[in-house]
């Protein structure tokens, strides 16, 4: 077994044991695995482990293996920070946006999403901790932003992704992923259709599995420590 697919063994065991501790379906939570900075050949040694959907950060590295990787059928997942000039290639060659946390982003997703492809997903960005310098809208706003992301007619809102401050405190994991269920859970009852919770990451999956996420983004625990941020 190579070590990536030994390590992504080791991740499936997680997530499993995390939704049997929670009384969940494990079938319900999926995994994507984060290939920023990993080069090409780590994801074709991902895929050819069974792993379908994967995660970049950045705009120029992760359409290029989108694009040139595109024979395998994956599924692309953008959930790094988004200038609204670096939209289009987004928009054309993702399956899935994480990162929405301003309307102006989403406008432009939905109008350069190429005719003839399927809505983009997308998710909105929530800054559960409160931290200046994240990315993510605030919890406050996220009620009439998530409204009006699910009007725009080429994207499909699907629900609600954090990077909580990391911290080894385990209560507090706790309350930043409970924090983004609650707003999910109140966004529903305003009637948006959501079905999606991006939550936990390599070391607090356990945390989020517990408080509801039904994504979880891992990168180290399966292709290992980055070099380069
Ligand atoms: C890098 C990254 C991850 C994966 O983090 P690991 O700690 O390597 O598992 C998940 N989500 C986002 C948004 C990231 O930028």
């Amino acid at each position: 077994m190579t070590p990536i697919s030994a390590n992504l063994q080791a991740v499936r065991g997680r997530i499993d044991a995390a939704a049997r501790a929670a009384g969940r379906d494990p079938a319900g939570i999926a995994l994507l695995a984060v290939s920023k900075t990993w080069p090409a050949d780590c994801v074709r040694a991902a895929a050819s482990a069974g792993q379908r959907a994967f995660g970049e950060n950045y705009v120029q590295e992760g359409c290029a293996k989108a694009v040139g990787l595109a024979a395998l059928g994956l599924e692309w997942h953008f959930i790094g920070p988004l200038q609204s000039n670096k939209t289009r290639p987004v928009a054309e060659a993702f399956a899935w946006v994480h990162s929405v946390d301003r309307l102006k982003i989403a406008e432009r997703l939905s109008a350069q999403r190429p005719p003839g492809k399927p809505p983009l997903n997308v998710c909105l960005q929530v800054n559960v901790s409160g931290e200046a310098t994240k990315s993510g809208c605030a919890p406050a706003d996220a009620p009439a932003l998530a409204h009006a992301v699910a009007a725009l007619p080429n994207l499909r809102l699907r629900g609600l992704m954090c990077i909580p401050e990391p911290t080894n405190d385990v209560a507090g994991q706790h309350a930043a992923f409970r924090t983004l269920r609650d707003l999910c859970e109140r966004l529903r009852q305003e009637g948006l259709p959501l079905d999606t919770l991006s939550m936990g990451m390599s070391h607090d999956l356990e945390a989020a599995i517990a408080e509801g996420a039904t994504l979880v983004r891992v990168g180290t625990a399966i292709f290992g420590e980055r070099n380069t941020p």
